[in-house]
This record gives structure tokens, C-alpha cells and sequence, in this order.
């Protein structure tokens, strides 16, 4: 039989305590399965889960766990009994590849084992000196070989065989929310930033349709399709925005359009989280970035829900939202032309401080419940797969 890739998966333990603790492991083990496929095994050993993949997809696998939420890194490992010449011949080979001072630092899940991790280190710290001479330094060496006993077994790895992955909490941990999608550069990162944090995304995009085309929602799904490489498979409400900002075009003035646009989209999108059982409602918006973000603006856009509005993005500069765009993988997609739905009609000189009794009075003459609910009904439900 060929032996299996194998991944040693690690997790950052800080915060995690009892019952939680168990949970977010169980739930990491899922994620890992979702995202490996059947043929893959995952095993949740002491503190951290051994992946087992067939070698030929190794490349793959790899690729994959680095999109894993709540993986802080892995490493591929070779594996040799509990024997320290053999440890050492592994180890040789792995670092062969890598001049200079190495270390070696030993860890055993098994207590069990004759001897202590500092032992183990002396141990094959020196059959490495002996059968090449390289120095070797406790601090700043060039290449640590870590070793993790377990049970009858000794993983084997090197610094450089170590991968970051994303961090955060497995997708789920934290429940679920909504994120208003736009098709632009900043919402999809917002919704990376909940995923990495363990809330499960469901998107709502609204499009402006026959006013404008439908190149924003085409541009909303391809960027989810990325999305859906790092949480997988989501669902997408796909709203149409129209009637109501004709209603608003025909009834409220000019320089509050643009908010009134978003309470709709807020409204609408709450009615999106009642269904979905969402804890939140997640947006792109960052501090002072367009007139519609400033502290005023806001605020008075954000009471025409009950719901918790949250900003991931609101303290980040235009420039770190396009690194964190372009490390998704979303940019190249977000900066594709498109009509924005809200570039229609959109006033000449639009509110930066306006009030929530601003906007009450601007929208009095409109028969808000039955403008939410007519555009609700007309919902359509997509579900989006990862882009693979
Ligand atoms: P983005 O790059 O995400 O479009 P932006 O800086 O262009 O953000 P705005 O267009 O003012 O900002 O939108 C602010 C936020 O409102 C967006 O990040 C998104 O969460 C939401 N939003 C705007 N337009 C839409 C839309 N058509 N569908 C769903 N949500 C939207
Ligand atoms: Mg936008």
C-alpha cells in the first residue's frame, strides 16, 4: 500500500477552555472534511487533527487547508516508529534541502513513553551533529525539526514544511449572518472577515433591473464563487430594487435618496435574517469612505432595523480593503465595470449629516411596509459552489 500524505493540523488553543473547547474541535473537523472531500480522513488526536489524503493530491490538499477558518497552520509530516536513529534518518532528509543551524524540539501526546521531550530533542539533536557536524542553536537556528510522538508513532516535520492557514473559528462556530453584497470591492471582504470569524455568511444583493444591467449581480456571483473556496457553499437572495427607488425618486427629497436606498436594503435584509434564523446584518461600509459613511449617516441609515448592524471593514483604509481583496482572490472581479444600483438617480448633492427624523420625515409619504414586502416576495434563492 502507498503511504498516505499526512497532514498534522493545528489550531490556536488560546481562549478555548472545557465544553467550547470540544465543540470548536468537533466543528474544525467537520469544516476539514467539507472542504477535503469523503476520500480524505480526519482525525482529531490531543490538541490537534491528522489529515490523511492520497499522495497524489497532496498539491491540493495543501491548497485547501490554507482556506480552512480555524486552521492557525499545518504542515505536511513523514512518519517513523518511536526510534530515535529512525526519527534522526527522517529528519536528515527533511532538512537536507536546508543549510545552516537547525534545532530540534520534541512534543509527546503519549506520556506514557520512556523518556522526556527534552530528551528526545538531545537525543536526535545529536545524531544529526554527528552525521553531518551542522551547529546547532537553541535560538534564531535556521531550521527547527519539530518531532510530535504519538502513541506508537513520531511525526516529522521542519520550519520550513510549515504552512500558515487563516486563523479564526471554524464557519459555524459563531452562527450565521447577513451580508448586503454589492458586487463591489469592499463587501466581499466583509464577509471574509465574519467567515474567518466563525459566522456563516448568507448574501443579499440588490440590483436595480431594467434601469440598470445585471453586470453588478453577475460580478456578486463570481466573487462568491471565491468566497465559497475559503466557507463553502452559500446561499445568495437576489432582490430586485427597482419599485422602490422609482417610489423614492417620486416621493422624497432629492438629497436623501442614497440613505433611503440603504434603509430599504437594511429592511430587506432583516426580512433575509428572520428567515434564515441570522444573528446580524454585515455590511462594506468603512468610516467616512463616501458621504453615505459618515458617523451621521450611519447611524440614521442603521435605525430603520432592530437588528445589530455590523462593519468588519470600518476602520481599514481603501488601500488595506484591496491587499485583503487581492488576497481572497475577489479584487480582480470587483474592479470590473458595473452600474452600481445606487448610482441610479443618485443625487447631485447627496446628505453627509442627516438624522434618523430626517429620514423618518423623507420617507412619510411612502408605504414602507408594503415597498419591503413587495420587493421581499419577488426574492429569488441562489445557491453558490466554489469556484474549484
Ligand atoms: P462595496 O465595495 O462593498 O460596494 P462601497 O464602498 O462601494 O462598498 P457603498 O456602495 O456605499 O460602498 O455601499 C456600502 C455597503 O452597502 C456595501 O459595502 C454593501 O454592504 C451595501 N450595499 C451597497 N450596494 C448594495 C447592493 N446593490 N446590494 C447589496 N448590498 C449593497
Ligand atoms: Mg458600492
Amino acid at each position: 500500500m502507498v503511504e498516505p500524505a499526512r497532514f498534522l493540523v493545528h489550531y490556536h488553543e488560546i481562549g478555548l477552555k472545557g465544553k467550547n473547547r470540544r465543540h470548536f474541535e468537533q466543528l474544525l473537523a467537520q469544516r476539514l472534511r467539507d472542504a477535503l472531500g469523503p476520500e480524505a480522513t480526519v482525525r482529531l488526536l490531543h490538541g490537534r487533527l491528522l489529515v490523511e489524503a492520497e499522495p497524489g493530491r497532496a498539491d491540493e490538499v495543501g491548497a485547501r487547508l490554507a482556506r480552512v477558518f480555524g486552521v492557525a497552520y499545518f504542515a505536511r509530516v513523514r512518519t517513523a516508529p518511536v526510534d530515535f536513529d529512525r526519527v534522526a534518518e527522517v529528519a536528515l532528509e527533511l532538512i537536507e534541502a536546508q543549510p545552516g543551524s537547525f534545532r530540534v524540539r520534541a512534543k509527546r501526546a503519549n506520556k506514557r513513553l520512556p523518556f522526556t521531550s527534552p530528551e528526545a530533542e538531545r537525543a536526535i539533536g545529536a545524531r544529526i551533529v554527528a552525521a553531518t557536524g551542522r551547529p546547532v542553536r537553541l535560538k534564531g537556528a535556521d531550521v527547527e525539526v519539530f518531532v510530535e510522538f504519538y502513541e506508537d508513532e513520531a511525526w516529522v516535520y521542519t520550519s520550513a514544511q510549515r504552512v500558515p492557514g487563516p486563523g479564526g473559528l471554524p464557519v459555524g462556530a459563531s452562527g450565521k449572518v447577513v451580508v448586503l453584497i454589492s458586487g463591489g470591492i469592499d463587501s466581499p471582504v466583509a464577509a471574509w472577515r465574519m467567515a474567518k470569524r466563525g459566522a456563516r455568511p448568507v448574501y443579499v444583493h440588490f440590483h436595480s433591473y431594467p434601469h440598470t444591467s445585471l453586470d453588478s449581480l453577475r460580478k456578486t456571483v463570481a466573487e462568491l464563487e471565491v468566497l465559497a473556496r475559503w466557507h463553502g457553499p452559500a446561499r445568495l437572495y437576489v432582490v430586485p430594487l427597482a419599485d422602490v427607488q422609482e417610489e423614492i425618486f417620486a416621493h422624497s427629497p432629492e438629497r436623501y435618496r442614497t440613505l433611503l436606498y440603504r434603509r430599504f436594503m437594511y429592511r430587506i435584509a432583516e426580512r433575509a435574517a428572520e428567515r434564515e434564523g441570522a444573528g446580524a446584518l454585515v455590511t462594506g461600509d468603512a468610516l467616512g469612505q463616501v458621504a453615505s459613511q459618515t458617523l451621521e449617516n450611519l447611524h440614521a441609515v442603521e435605525r430603520a432595523v432592530a437588528m445589530t448592524v455590523l462593519r468588519p471593514l470600518i476602520g481599514m483604509d481603501k488601500t488595506e480593503v484591496i491587499a485583503e481583496a487581492q488576497r481572497i482572490g475577489t479584487y480582480e472581479i470587483s474592479i470590473q465595470p458595473q452600474q452600481d444600483c445606487c448610482s441610479f438617480l443618485e443625487p447631485k448633492r447627496p446628505a453627509t449629516k442627516s438624522t434618523p427624523e430626517q429620514l423618518d420625515r423623507a420617507e412619510a409619504r411612502l408605504d414602507v411596509p408594503a415597498l419591503v414586502e413587495a420587493a421581499w416576495s419577488r426574492a429569488e434563492l441562489r445557491r453558490i459552489e466554489p469556484a474549484d
